[in-house]
């Protein structure tokens, strides 16, 4: 080696400088490789960076200066010992100064990195996320972007913003990087999960390393939309069943006749009413009741598709909007399912509870064509399946809307009745069974219309009972029957029939009270006949109302017995003075063993409950003569006398009807007189005469 390099003294190994070399130019590299990637990570990232590209550096170029010692003769002939060391001091040296170098380089440093650092704490601190990018690559964030995407800030550097939108926000992303500023734009995020993550985006340029940059600002809207949808689902859903409510079954409605203009399809609506749900109410109480609408609209969901909507449109009104249907079969067999599941029993506790429903279906486009016709349609169609009693389903028909509309009219037109002294009173006689002697009367109201002419009061009194008119309507009868009857010389009762309205409605024992003061009638010459659809309320305030009405001295008689309701524990719970054979046992009498056997035991059975019997709609001497051996106390009919205005009770007299008769006088009395003009009610017509001179 000497002799290959003779200039040079000392080098003896000169292929050892080739490793030395090449470890310095490897070890540098990297050390330089370091102080790059501490350039672009994090201030506390970059600490960590610059002190091992400082050791790096200072390791490499100690090892070099070692590794190049072995080129030279470590004891060169006469050299002095300390020259000797040199290449060693010299290569520590260069080690030491190597890393001097860069630990200044990294002091001087270190207080923008401070400065960055404090920064950065600071957008780590901020509430939304912070996004700096350009040209959609992302230059660096902060941490709570990192939290709301669940990705590392190593990650989201690696990625363009656009890789990161949902698919339906990439679009709108790219026109916010393009044009920023912009206003705030609402998009969707990838999570690092997969899902997405609604975001409110907030961008402006700013020049970040001497070149333009885009920030943006990125707030977490989840929360605002879970609220917002927990909102929206209580604002379009009903509270106790979940079921869609009436804005939207609307919405719905209007979606399925649009879908049926689109595809040509037929499509449904059902309108569901549940049978006496009332009562189950009023029995159960309203927590139980509740309990009944939740499982009957579970019961109903179950029964439907899921394109089809169920909704509850109030108390126990439903309604299945029903898409796509082969009408009308589609229809009638979903209403037949419907009906049958809501009839078998639901339990409630460990009482079953029987459901029974009636449903009006009206299809679209042949039976309306607006939501409102739809709808409307369907109730009238409902209204028809009501009154097939038990659960039933009926379709529209167009006859019904003029039902309908007749009867808009005679609603308006009853509205007018009062105020246009169009009501006045019939009083058909009541006579003891055996003796046939005058006992009372019972005032029958009538309505007197303008074009119409008469109307009878079962055409009017259910109307007035579903429009409430009846509360007016029954009080002007009492105050007319009992002003009539005070002026009857003789004490003869007079009956009053109330509604089950009334008696429901609270006041009725007010009212009583006070007509009594005000026409002076004594209170035992009042009674009230009631009817068996009144154990449809709520029994304890009917029965509370009914003992009020007892206090005050009225007489109480269940009318129409046996058609209703009643059972023996209603006669025993409530107050009745009299119970009154419906017409329907008195028509078969004397001709069928039965309907005589019935009526001996309903008689038997009230005397034993204290109270009397009073049989009507007697129409033949059989009948008449039938009740005589019953031991019924009064009877009532047209064989012994028609209902007839108050002036006509003269000719009563005149026939002989006050004088107790043989019942064969008495249907004389059916041809008195025929109804005159209607009278004031204001006005007392019964001429004293025709009593006194009984
Ligand atoms: P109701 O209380 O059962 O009255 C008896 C009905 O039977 C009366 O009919 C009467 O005219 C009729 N009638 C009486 N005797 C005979 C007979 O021998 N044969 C036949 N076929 N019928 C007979 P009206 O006056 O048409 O009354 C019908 C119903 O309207 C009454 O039935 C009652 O429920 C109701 N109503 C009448 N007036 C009033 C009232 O002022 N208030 C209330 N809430 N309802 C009333
Ligand atoms: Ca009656
Ligand atoms: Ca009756």
């Amino acid at each position: 080696m000497q002799t290959l390099f003779p200039h040079i003294p000392h080098l003896h190994q000169p292929l050892w400088m080739l490793p030395a070399l090449l470890l310095l130019a490897a070890g540098g590299a990297y050390a330089y490789w370091l102080m790059r990637r501490a350039a672009q990570s994090s201030p506390l990232e970059r600490r960590t960076w610059c002190w091992a590209a400082v050791l790096l550096l200072a390791a490499t170029l100690a090892c070099t200066g070692l590794i190049a010692l072995l080129a030279f003769d470590p004891t060169p002939s006469g050299a002095h010992p300390a020259r000797q060391m040199l290449p060693i001091a010299l290569s520590l040296l260069l080690g030491l100064a190597g890393s001097v170098a860069l630990f200044l380089h990294h002091h001087i440093n270190i207080q923008p990195i401070r400065e960055l650092e404090r920064m950065r704490q600071l957008a780590d601190g901020a509430f939304e996320g912070i996004v700096l990018c350009r040209d959609g690559q992302i230059l660096d964030v902060n941490l709570p972007f990192c939290v709301l995407l669940g990705l590392s800030a190593q990650t989201l550097r690696e990625c363009t913003i656009t890789q990161l939108a949902a698919p339906n926000s990439k679009e709108a992303l790219e026109k916010l990087l393009r044009s920023a500023p912009h206003s705030p734009m609402e998009i969707e995020l990838r999570n690092g999960d997969g899902s997405f993550c609604p975001v409110e985006v907030h961008s402006r340029s700013m020049e970040y390393a001497g070149l333009p940059a885009t920030v943006l600002a990125v707030r977490d809207l989840s929360e605002r939309k879970q609220a917002q949808l927990r909102i929206d689902h209580l604002i379009h859903h009903d509270a106790l069943t979940n079921l869609a409510n009436r804005l939207l079954f609307h919405d719905r409605l209007q979606r399925a006749m649009a879908e049926t203009d689109r595809t040509g399809q037929s499509m449904a609506l059902l309108y569901i009413d549940l049978d006496r749900f009332k009562s189950i109410n009023d029995m159960l109480g309203h927590a139980n009741g509740d309990d009944v609408l939740v499982q009957v609209a579970s019961r109903m969901q179950d029964a439907t598709r899921r394109i089809d909507t169920v909704a509850r449109l109030g108390g126990d009104e439903f309604a299945v909007v029903q898409p796509r249907c082969l009408s009308p079969q589609g229809a009638a067999t979903l209403s037949a399912r419907l009906l049958r599941i809501l009839q078998q029993p639901i339990l409630i506790g460990a009482h079953p509870v029987a459901v029974c429903a009636s449903i009006g279906i009206a299809l679209y486009p042949q039976d309306g064509t607006t939501v409102e016709e739809l709808l409307q349609n369907a109730d009238l169609a409902l209204y028809r399946a009501k009154q097939s009693r038990g659960s039933s389903f009926c379709f529209f028909e167009p006859e019904m809307d003029l039902r309908l509309q007749e009867r808009r009219t005679l609603e308006i037109d009853l509205q007018e009745t009062l105020k246009n002294n169009q009501l006045y009173l019939h009083y058909q006689p009541q006579f003891a069974t055996n003796t046939l002697e005058l006992a009372g009367f019972e005032a029958l109201v009538r309505w007197k219309h303008p074009q119409q002419g008469n109307i009878p009061p079962s055409d009017f009194i259910p109307l007035a009972e579903e429009t409430g008119l009846i509360l007016s309507i029954g009080h002007w009868v009492m105050m007319a029957a009992c002003m009539e009857a005070a002026s009857w010389p003789r004490p003869y009762r007079v009956a009053v029939n109330v509604s089950a309205v009334q008696v429901q409605h609270g006041s009725l024992a007010e009212t009583v009270s006070e007509v009594l003061r005000a026409t002076g009638l004594p209170p035992e010459q009042l009674e009230l006949e009631v009817t068996e659809s009144l154990f449809l309320g709520n029994l304890d305030a009917i029965a509370a109302t009914l003992r009020d009405l007892k206090r005050l001295g009225v007489h109480i008689t269940l009318d129409d017995f046996g058609t209703g309701y009643s059972s023996l524990g209603y006669l025993r719970r409530f107050p009745f003075d009299t119970i009154k054979i419906d017409r329907s046992f008195i028509a078969p009498l004397g001709q069928d063993s039965q309907a005589d056997a019935i009526v001996q035991s309903i008689v038997a059975l009230s005397h034993s409950l204290k109270m009397d019997v009073i049989a009507e709609g007697i129409e033949t001497e059989t009948q008449l003569s039938a009740l005589q051996s019953t031991g019924c106390d009064q009877v009532q009919g047209y064989l012994l006398g028609r209902p007839v205005m108050a002036d006509s009770l003269v000719s009563l007299r005149e026939a002989g009807i006050f004088a107790p008769q043989p019942a064969a006088a008495s249907p004389k009395v059916a041809a008195a007189k025929p109804p005159s003009p209607v009278p004031s009610p204001a006005r007392p017509t019964l001429v004293p005469s025709a009593i006194s001179a009984d």
